[in-house]
């Protein structure tokens, strides 16, 4: 008698993964902001460059003594858009955030007592997903920044206008889908033995992958030429799961090598301001802070 072994399911989250990572490699290892500094950042960086972002946290840091304060961001809470107009130069619609943001920390403190966030770290992901999105200010893309790339690091996918660009492209979600639809349609989409560490590591690859390549000039090296939905890509000739299952060794594919850089200027700061983030486990020692630019 002849059996038939099931297929294993295939999985294009993963696969896609691997070949990202032959592309560009490990992502750097960056610093974990506590959960309320990590919000901050996250929304600074919507719609702004990831150095602009951090450039801005870092005064923001600065300004507000906040390392002094053992990481309480008070001060902040308590400014006026008068103060902080100045401290926002160069982050898109400063005047939207120099309004959300004392009002998101005003909230917070508000609803739990505190400016803290650490008592999300046992909530059920979906839960704690929803109730940041009622703070003002909040959407989809920060409130998934603040679980995954803080202390708190929950599973949970962070996609950004340069990974949702890509994600587009590659076919992954509908053309016409917004961002913040994408956020909730690429998460169902993780492979079910994925935890937090790998869902923050594809982020940061599918960010590469739309910054590098996707908003450039260099679409033409692009490595996912011949698969790409996007409109710029006419060649497109093979769906991406057709093509990940036999697709060349990664190593061997064009662009293999490239590493983003993720140095910013908050090396020495941000180390500091998780001195005094009740709830949350402790700090990764690593190199550089995330903003998750939107
Ligand atoms: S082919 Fe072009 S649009 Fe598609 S992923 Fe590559 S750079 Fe982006």
């Amino acid at each position: 008698m002849q059996y038939t072994l099931p297929l294993a399911p295939f999985d294009r989250i993963a696969s896609l993964h691997q070949r990202l990572l032959a592309v560009f490699g490990p992502p750097t290892d960056f610093v974990r902001l506590d959960p309320i500094s990590q919000m901050i950042l996250a929304m600074l960086s919507g719609r702004t460059h990831n150095e602009t972002a951090l450039g801005v946290f870092a005064a923001l840091v600065e300004h507000f003594e906040v390392a002094r304060h053992r990481g309480s961001w008070q001060r902040l809470a308590e400014a006026s858009s008068h103060e902080l107009d100045p401290l926002l130069e160069g982050v898109t619609h400063p005047e939207r955030k120099a309004e959300a943001l004392p009002r998101v920390l005003q909230e917070i403190a508000s609803l739990r007592g505190a400016l803290d966030l650490g008592f999300l770290h046992g909530w059920p992901v979906e839960n704690a997903l929803a109730w940041l999105e009622r703070l003002y200010g909040v959407g989809p893309k920060t409130s998934a920044a603040t679980l995954n790339m803080s202390t708190l690091h929950r599973r949970v996918l962070v996609v950004d206008t340069a990974h949702w660009r890509a994600a587009r492209c590659l076919g992954l979600v509908p053309e016409q889908t917004s961002p913040e639809r994408s956020v909730r349609l690429l998460n169902r989409q993780l492979p079910n033995g994925w935890e937090a560490s790998d869902t923050e590591e594809h982020h940061i690859l599918m960010q590469d992958l739309g910054r590098t390549f996707c908003a450039r000039s260099s679409k033409a090296s692009c490595p996912f030429t011949n698969v790409c939905a996007g409109s710029a890509t006419p060649q497109r000739t093979r769906l991406l799961e057709e093509w990940l299952r036999d697709a060349p060794p990664a190593h061997a594919l064009p662009g293999a090598g490239v590493k983003m850089s993720q140095i910013s200027p908050l090396k020495k700061d941000a180390a500091n301001l998780n001195q005094g983030a009740s709830g949350a486990p402790p700090p990764v020692q690593t190199a550089s802070a995330s903003a998750a630019s939107c």
